[in-house]
Order: C-alpha cells, then sequence, then structure tokens
C-alpha cells in the first residue's frame, strides 16, 4: 500500500518551504509599513457565507467549491478565497466600531481551496496572501492600496509585470452595461462556448472572462463598460488614474478585465506577470473596491477596497525571471562528541550553547570525527566543539574556528557559564 498526496495539493520541502517563509515575511513586513494589520479566520465557514458574496453564479460557487454537510448537518465549506471571511468577521466581531481605526486595514494570508483541473500554478489548495481596507471611498485607498502590491512585488525582485485597471462601475452602471452586453452578443451566441451561453443570461459579464479563444475574440469588440459609467463612477476613476500618474505608477486599462468574483465594484485591477511560461496562470494578484459587500453580509453600509496574490504564482514568477531567494543555512557550534561517554555531556553543551542566543547542533549517531566535522562544514559551522573520551576526563573541550582553523582548548565551565565570549574571542581574526 502506498498513500499519496490528494490531487491539486504539494508538500512543501525544506528548501522550498524556506521561500515561502521568504515571501510571507517580506508581505508581513512590507504590510506593516502600510499600517495593515493580520486577521486570521476558520479554514471553513458557513456556504452562505461564500455563495452570498462571491454570487451563486460564479465559477468559485457553482463549480469549485469543497462543501459538505458536517455531523451536525450544517452546510460548510473550505474557503476559496478571503475577502467574504475577512468581511464576515469584520461584521461579526463589529469592527467598524467608532473604537477601531479608519480605514480599517487588515490582512490575511493561509491556504484557500477550489475544485480545478490542476495544472502549473492551479491547484485545489493553493495559498492566497490578501490585503483589505475597510470603510473609505476615497480613490488614494485604492492606489495606496494597488502601490503596496506592487512594493512587495518590487521587494521580493519581482520586475517583468503589468498593472492593468478597469472600473465596473456602480450598480446602475452594470444594469445599463449588463443589457447592453446582452444586445450585442445574443444574435452571435451560436458561436459562444456552452460555459458562455449559459452565462450570457445569467451573468452576461462572465463572458468576457471567458478564457476559450473564439469567446474572447467575439468580446474583443464587445461594448466598453467604460462608456456606462455614472458621473460619480467616472469622476472616481478618473482620480484614481490621475494618482497612479502621481506616482509614476504605469498602468494600462482594459475595458474588457472584470473579475471572477460578483462583489467588486468601481476601481479592479489585475497584476500580471510578463515572464514566460505563465500561461493562462499570469494572474500573479488581484483586486478591487467592493462597496456593497459589508452590507450583504449584514454589517452597516461600508466601502471596500482589497486584493489577493498566489502564493504558488508569485513563487513561479520568482523562478522564472531567476531571482535568488536569500537562504540563510548555518550553525554558530557544533558539537563533535566522539565515543559514547560524551553523549549526555555533549547534549548538556548544545543546550548551554543554545541558551546563550547562538544556534547550535550536534551529531546523534555516533559517528567518526572526520564524519562530522564533514557535517559541520555542511552546516556552515562557525565553530566547532571537539569532546572526546580524554577531553571530558580534563574537563575541557576543543574550540576550532571553522574558517580560521584556529584551535584552542577552553575548561567546560567556560562554555556553560560565558560561551558568547569564547564565542567572540574565537571568531576575532588575528593578524601576524
Ligand atoms: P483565474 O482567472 O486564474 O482562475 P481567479 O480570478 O479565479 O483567477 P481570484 O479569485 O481573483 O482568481 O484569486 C486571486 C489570485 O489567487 C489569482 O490572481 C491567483 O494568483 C490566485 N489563484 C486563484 N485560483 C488559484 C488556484 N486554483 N491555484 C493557484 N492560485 C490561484
Ligand atoms: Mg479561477
Amino acid at each position: 500500500m502506498s498513500y499519496q498526496k490528494p490531487k491539486g495539493t504539494n508538500d512543501l520541502l525544506p528548501g522550498t518551504s524556506e521561500k515561502w517563509q521568504f515571501v510571507e515575511e517580506t508581505a508581513r513586513l512590507i504590510f506593516r509599513d502600510y499600517q495593515y494589520e493580520e486577521i486570521r479566520t476558520p479554514i471553513f465557514e458557513h456556504y452562505e457565507v461564500i455563495s452570498r458574496s462571491v454570487g451563486d453564479t460564479t465559477d468559485i460557487v457553482s463549480k469549485e467549491m469543497y462543501d459538505f454537510y458536517d455531523k451536525g448537518d450544517r452546510h460548510v465549506t473550505l474557503r476559496p478565497e478571503g475577502t467574504a471571511p475577512i468581511v464576515r468577521s469584520f461584521v461579526e466581531n463589529k469592527l467598524f466600531g467608532p473604537e477601531f481605526a479608519k480605514p480599517y486595514k487588515t490582512y490575511y494570508m493561509g491556504p484557500m481551496f477550489r475544485y480545478e483541473r490542476p495544472q502549473a500554478g492551479r491547484l485545489r489548495q493553493f495559498h492566497q496572501i490578501g490585503a483589505e481596507a475597510f470603510g473609505s471611498v476615497n480613490p488614494a485607498v485604492d492606489v495606496e492600496s494597488m502601490a503596496m502590491a506592487l512594493d512587495f512585488f518590487k521587494q521580493l525582485g519581482i520586475q517583468q509585470i503589468r498593472l492593468v485597471i478597469n472600473s465596473l462601475g456602480d450598480k446602475a452602471t452594470r444594469a445599463a452595461y449588463r443589457q447592453a452586453l446582452i444586445d450585442y452578443l445574443e444574435p452571435k451566441s451560436a458561436d459562444l462556448s456552452e460555459d458562455s451561453k449559459r452565462r450570457l443570461h445569467e451573468n452576461p459579464l462572465r463572458v468576457l472572462d471567458s478564457k476559450d479563444k473564439k469567446d474572447q475574440a467575439i468580446v474583443a469588440d464587445a461594448p466598453s463598460i467604460l462608456d456606462y459609467l455614472s458621473e460619480d463612477s467616472k469622476e472616481h476613476f478618473e482620480i484614481v488614474k490621475t494618482m497612479l500618474n502621481e506616482l509614476n505608477i504605469p498602468f494600462e486599462v482594459d475595458s474588457n478585465m472584470v473579475r471572477g468574483l460578483d462583489y467588486y465594484t468601481n476601481t479592479i485591477f489585475e497584476v500580471m506577470s510578463e515572464a514566460p511560461g505563465m500561461g493562462a496562470q499570469a494572474t500573479i494578484c488581484a483586486g478591487g473596491r467592493y462597496d456593497g459587500l459589508v452590507e450583504e453580509l449584514g454589517g452597516p453600509a461600508t466601502p471596500g477596497f482589497g486584493f489577493a496574490m498566489g502564493i504558488e504564482r508569485v513563487l513561479i514568477t520568482m523562478e522564472a525571471e531567476g531571482v535568488v531567494v536569500p537562504v540563510i543555512n548555518e550553525v554558530d557550534a557544533f558539537v563533535v562528541g566522539l565515543g559514547e561517554q560524551t553523549n549526555i555531556e555533549s547534549l548538556k553543551l548544545v543546550q548551554a550553547i543554545r541558551n546563550f542566543g547562538f544556534s547550535a547542533d550536534r551529531d546523534f549517531m555516533d559517528r567518526k570525527a572526520k564524519a562530522q566535522f564533514k557535517t559541520a562544514a555542511k552546516l556552515n559551522a562557525k565553530l566547532a566543539l571537539t569532546l572526546g573520551e580524554t577531553e571530558l576526563t580534563q574537563g575541557i573541550v576543543n574550540v576550532k574556528s571553522m574558517a580560521s582553523r584556529k584551535e584552542k582548548a577552553f575548561p567546560l565551565s567556560d562554555i556553560y557559564e560565558r560561551f558568547d565570549e569564547v564565542y567572540d574571542e574565537m571568531m576575532t581574526v588575528m593578524f601576524d
């Protein structure tokens, strides 16, 4: 019997997990600079939280949910995305209250689940880092949020990216545009894909999002939603563009861009990777404004703006661009214990060294001196402390600096009482 991980999931092993940590730590640092704080929501939610926010006719809800009935017959689902849970939490914990900062800026990171056809950059368990800002309609919030996403990519060393923006307007815009789009698409509906035929009446904006080549050719000449924006939406979009220009952030407007989720209003954006080989998975970050969502989930009318990025896709982009992730792999001291008699003292030594705040390791396999020194070198150990049975009876340990080859015997008590000084002494390079 041999077991395998479920389709569309990954084990992240050392060598890879360091890269994930680098991405996550970079996000935490950048987001802190922008005054975003972390919220951690459960991995599963009530089904309605997702279906109400993301929209029943979206692919996510209609095809991709990992939902089930629990033993108490509750309809729950593994979360497919992060915004709906955050909004649910924002409302439930009354984070709109007067005691909280406005806008309320929060971020999250963690696994998301969608039943999709797995391929490179498209998984069933994938991971997102996302940020949300609640409580302001100021277009500066839109632009600050996009700037933060771009800052993050820059900090990671990613360069070959494009920012694409569009506006979906408000409710009135959407209603007017919806009809115009249906009028345009209906005469051509025989040539649309099966999925798009269905979307045409359920949710015509989703036809614009089709990944089918023939559909894409048809929608290329579709009316532009930007011609249907209300005065307010038009002004909002103009200010967003002005502010991006003021910050010298290059962008493109794609009036055919819509998002896969129903809750967006006004500004939406995507960050696309230009790196080779990204294919249909080139969108590494996506988001926008969702001014009705908090109300939809039972909170007071509260505007919102946010984005999410897929960690897997970010890492593929980094790889494609040849970004080298700094991996720090070194240990301050390695204890070479020779002979079974030294087992307990070696244990005490590494613990003492660690208690001084240094990193330390030792041999556990009773290996010969040569093999242990090889391990010390592989770990990039700064110091090797050799403890044989002779040293043990004499109450000393031989300390060697691996770089300068300098060696000196110290009483064991020096390690226990003042290892920090021993370390400094041994690491000081001597010139003669
Ligand atoms: P796509 O059009 O590629 O299916 P989406 O519109 O469904 O993306 P969003 O729901 O906006 O994606 O999620 C935001 C980001 O999360 C995406 O831009 C992408 O980087 C990542 N993402 C979404 N689905 C997956 C997945 N199945 N596997 C890996 N990453 C994903
Ligand atoms: Mg999708």
